[in-house]
């Protein structure tokens, strides 16, 4: 029934019960934690059936100290006992100690087989018999077999077939000789790709030195494969390129300076063939160059680090069997080598002769054009794109006494007139937007200290597309033909001033006897036409008066005399003064007003009052058949104020309209003969229009008649 009849006293002790008749006589199963007490049940009753049990329980003991059993049960037949009733016999063994070892151990495995798991190269253990017992996580998931499939002889599947028997010829070999073994073979990883590894073995010992096998890792080293066939693939393409470049050159390995790689440029520079100095010291197979102190020059790019160039070497070399002489630019540069250290030289050799001759011409024909430059007696200059002077020709140079260098550091600004400075500048930048001439009458400063007059012409030198290369400067001195015009100026100035006085006075006198005449009919005068000849005379001295102002009005607009005394007043006014002023000596012209607006301006009076008897008298002048005049005051535009004056008479043509503003311009040239005048009246007219900030117009039709307008700007008080 499963009482306990008896224990040993060993049980009694490792169970900790104080006392063994407490127990005696009581199920043995309730001496066991509840959880455990069906295992006894069964254990019992299995005995009960004649089987022997055994099993491993985990329980405490009678003093609750935790303890591993080893429990065997089993049915026991005393003989010769009463009743001969089966007993059961139950053996149970502490096995504590063991349990805890056995826990270590699998501690222990687990710990490496994590450890091995996560290293990233797959790990491996062989027996003595170099099967493989072991394999870690990274080798199963690099070829997506489990464990056991490589497990013996299992792991040579993983490798490329055209791999395998190599492999396997390597092993045995090492692994017969107890060698430690290093073998790169080819494994298709699961992802299709195939990787190149590198695996590593030695033979590992018991403790006892016993041979137990081989351990080893396996490594991924696809990427350095690559990187080695890159590089052998480079290095192949390197030579390759060597050979082929269109320069010549030859690498020079070490202190000794074995050539190591030639192309043919080089060794047919040198006139060798290649299989005479190939891998051979370069001194050695051509000591020439050992006199000519190369040898000194590689030297110092070797110690130095530092490239050298010669450049424009002249070299006489054989070609197509005769010598010739080239120019060549040779370039040394240090070979570096991985960590850094000089290891030997390369050099770069590159025919330059067609540069150097196209170069030479180039020089020799600018000199020769330098040379003629400065044999003129003109002074020439040529200017980059920004203005800066590149180069004075001698003449310029003896005129303001300074070599080149000074010149321009001096500056072509210092040279000129101050007073011509912002003129020049402006000048210039509408020529180089435009691309056109600039042509300047201007002073420079010579040896002495004295401003001369020059005639200054910058032309711009174009590229194919029209874009300014740079400029070319004539500079001419006018510095006597300036003086003769401004002494004819003065000339002039003093012909009108003595002219102006004595017509003054007979005017006068003119006028006065006019006066006198008025009232005495002619008839009475003994039959002398004397007013119709005085009035001729009155109006012959009248163009005289206006031809002499315009002469002196000239010359004060050339030297800069002719000042304007502004003041304000109504345009309309002295419009209508003026044409009161023309009708009353000229009858046969209407002379209509058209007053469209009514504005004041500020401005020279006298000199607007001119400007308007200049264009009413053209238009008489100018018109034939008593046609009228027609005199518009009107407003062209904001802040604006326009004269025009229309007459119906001979007009201009196109080219000609264009010029009529110039001095001494008159249309029709010669046979023009018919109208008086001398081509000032309207220069002085748009000068004076000008300088009150307005402009003047013409429009007209040949046989038409003709319209000039001038335009100023409504008086503003506030601007004034
Ligand atoms: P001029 O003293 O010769 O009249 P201007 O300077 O006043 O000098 O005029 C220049 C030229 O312009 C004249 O010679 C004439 O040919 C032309 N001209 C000026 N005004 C008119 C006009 N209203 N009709 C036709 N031609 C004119």
């Amino acid at each position: 029934d499963g009482r306990l009849e008896f224990m040993n006293s060993n049980g009694v002790c490792l169970l900790e019960i104080d006392d063994f008749k407490s127990v005696q006589n009581t199920h043995w199963w309730d001496m066991w934690q509840p959880e455990n007490q069906q295992i006894i049940k069964d254990a019992v009753a299995k005995a009960k059936g004649g089987e022997k049990v055994q099993f491993q329980v985990f329980s405490p003991t009678a003093k609750g100290t935790p303890k591993w059993w080893d429990i065997i049960v089993l049915p026991v037949q005393e003989d010769g006992t009463d009743n001969n009733l089966p007993r059961i016999l139950s053996v149970s063994r502490d096995i504590t100690e063991q349990k805890k070892v056995e826990e270590v151990i699998r501690e222990n495995e687990t710990r490496f087989r994590s450890i091995t798991n996560a290293s990233t190269a797959a790990l491996w253990m062989s027996d003595e018999n170099f099967q493989i017992t072991y394999v870690n996580q990274t080798w199963i998931d690099w070829t997506g077999q489990p464990f056991e499939k490589h497990l013996g002889e299992g792991w040579l599947k993983s490798i490329l077939p055209e791999d395998q028997e190599i492999t396997w010829a390597q092993v045995v070999n090492d692994f017969t000789a107890r060698r430690n073994f290093k073998m790169d073979f080819r494994v298709k990883w699961t992802d299709g790709k195939i990787h190149w590894c590198v695996s590593e073995g030695a033979p590992r010992y018991l403790s006892n030195g016993q041979f137990a096998g081989y351990a080893g890792t396996c490594n991924d080293i696809t990427e350095r494969k690559q990187n080695e066939l890159k590089e052998k693939e480079l290095l192949t393409r390197f030579q390759t390129l060597v050979i082929q470049a269109p320069v010549a050159i030859c690498v020079l390995r070490g202190k000794d300076y074995i050539i190591e790689v030639i192309n043919k440029g080089m060794y047919e520079m040198w006139d060798r063939k290649i299989e005479d100095i190939i891998n051979k010291p370069a001194f050695d197979v051509l000591p020439e160059f050992r006199e000519q102190g190369l040898k000194e020059l590689l030297d110092n790019v070797l110690n130095t680090g530092e490239p050298i160039v010669l450049d424009e070497l002249p070299l006489t070399i054989r070609r197509h069997d005769s010598m010739e002489n080239i120019f060549v630019k040779f370039v040394y540069e240090p070979l570096r080598e991985v960590d850094g250290t000089i290891s030997g030289v390369m050099a770069l050799a590159h025919e330059i002769t067609e540069q150097v001759l196209s170069r030479k011409k180039i020089e020799e024909s600018e000199s020769h054009f330098r040379k003629m430059a400065d044999l003129m007696p003109a002074k020439i200059s040529n200017a980059d794109t920004a203005g800066n002077v590149l180069y004075f020709n001698k003449h310029w140079l003896d005129f303001t006494g300074l070599d080149f260098d000074e010149v321009k550091d001096f500056g072509y600004y210092k040279m000129m007139h101050p007073d011509e400075i912002d003129e020049f500048k402006n000048r210039f930048q509408k020529a180089s937007e435009t691309g056109t001439d600039l042509e300047m009458e201007m002073r420079f400063l010579n040896k002495d200290g004295n401003y001369v007059w020059h005639l200054n012409l910058a032309s711009p030198l174009k590229d194919e597309k029209g874009n300014i290369k740079m400029w070319v400067g004539a500079t001419t001195e006018i510095q006597k033909i300036k003086e003769e015009e401004e002494r004819k100026g003065d000339f002039i100035k003093m012909v009108s001033h003595e002219l102006k006085t004595p017509v003054t006075s007979i005017k006068g006198y003119v006028q006065l006897l006019l006066s006198m005449l008025k009232d005495t009919p002619e008839t009475e005068l003994a039959g002398l036409p004397l007013v119709s000849s005085l009035t001729r005379i009155d109006s012959q001295v009248l163009r005289l008066t206006r031809l002499i102002t315009e002469m002196l009005d000239l010359t004060r607009l050339e030297t800069g005399m002719l000042e304007l005394k502004k003041e304000l007043f109504g345009l309309n006014e002295l419009v209508n003064e003026t044409v009161k002023d023309i009708t009353y000596t000229n009858t046969k012209h209407i002379i209509r007003i058209h007053t469209d607006f009514t504005g004041m301006v500020y401005g020279d009076k006298d000199r607007l009052g001119q400007v308007l008897i200049n264009l009413i008298n053209n238009a008489i002048k100018y018109s034939t058949d008593n046609n009228p005049i027609d005199v518009t005051i009107h407003q062209p535009g904001n802040n604006l104020i326009a004269v025009s004056v229309k007459d119906y008479g001979i007009g201009i043509n196109k080219t000609d309209q264009l010029k009529i503003f110039e001095r001494f311009f008159r249309a029709g040239g010669k046979s023009e003969h018919t109208y008086s005048g001398f081509g000032i009246g309207l220069y002085i007219t748009n000068q004076i229009i000008e300088r009150h900030h307005g402009f003047i117009s013409v429009e007209s039709e040949k046989e038409k008649g003709s319209t000039f307008t001038f335009t100023l700007h409504l008086a503003n008080p506030l601007s004034r």
